[in-house]
């Protein structure tokens, strides 16, 4: 896909006014956007169609968001996903973050933050799109070369952690590390930085590009999903750990 072409977005809402809301605020960011308001369609849809950015609503008919954002994520690794939750359902929130989400955002919002976030979410997509055509041809695992160097050719290597920005890919230990783009950005910038201790709100500025007070949960769920994947132990975790009363750090002591 070239530059030239729009960005599209599916809105999967049944609540129409907010739809059609949402869809005019993207059409004043440039974006071409299609609004689904059932469930089991906006999947169809979200898997046969080429979208930038999905954002679902949790309560649909048919099937609800959550489990959208799930079959989504198991079809569709990189596909960018916003949940659209109400202010009520914390668990919601939380729930569809844990299931892959790459971000939420709580009903109603204003349309600065409505804005803010889809822009996060493109600006992380071009970002990948730019690092593939750079690239030019399909990560290939062999192609990684070794080095300690730090971010030399594009990889940024902590102990056994190996994080390559152009082929997006993580190996630990040697195996393949699967991530969403969203936890890739965040291990890369953990391991860019190496035992600094990062607030949560440092964080959304530095990984998501924003930092309104109360999203503190979308650092906290990526963290979590972070250390399903890498560490042996989640409840005892080694190589990312909590720094309490301020935050999160990766433990370069930890990676070996
Ligand atoms: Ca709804």
């Amino acid at each position: 896909m070239g530059n030239t072409m729009k960005d599209r977005v599916l809105i999967v809402e049944d609540e129409i006014d907010i739809a059609k809301l949402i869809q005019v605020h993207l059409t004043e960011l440039d974006i071409d956007s299609d609004i689904c308001c059932h469930g089991q369609q906006g999947l169809e849809q979200a898997l046969k169609q080429n979208y930038q950015l999905v954002m679902l609503d949790v309560m649909l008919p048919g099937i609800n968001g959550l489990d959208i954002c799930r079959q989504l994520r198991q079809e569709k690794p990189l596909q960018a996903i916003l949940i659209l939750t109400s202010k009520t359902s914390e668990t919601d929130r939380i729930l569809g973050l844990e299931l892959g989400a790459d971000d939420y955002m709580t009903k109603p919002f204003s349309i600065r933050e409505l804005q803010a976030r889809v822009r996060t979410q493109l600006r992380r997509v071009h970002a990948f799109a730019d690092r593939n055509k750079t690239n030019g041809h399909k990560a290939n695992g062999n192609s990684s070369p070794v080095n300690n160097t730090e971010q030399a050719n594009n990889n940024t290597c902590v102990g056994q952690l190996l994080v390559n920005q152009r082929y997006h890919q993580v190996t630990y230990k040697d195996n393949a590390i699967n991530l969403t783009s969203t936890e890739f950005e965040l291990l890369d910038f953990l391991c860019k930085n190496p035992d600094q201790v990062f607030s949560r709100s440092q964080l959304l500025d530095s990984v998501w590009g924003y930092n309104h007070s109360g999203y503190e949960h979308t650092v906290n769920s990526h963290i979590n999903r972070l250390r399903n994947k890498l560490e042996e132990d989640c409840a005892e975790p080694k190589i990312i750990q909590t720094v309490w009363g301020v935050g999160y750090k990766l433990n370069s002591a930890g990676v070996h």
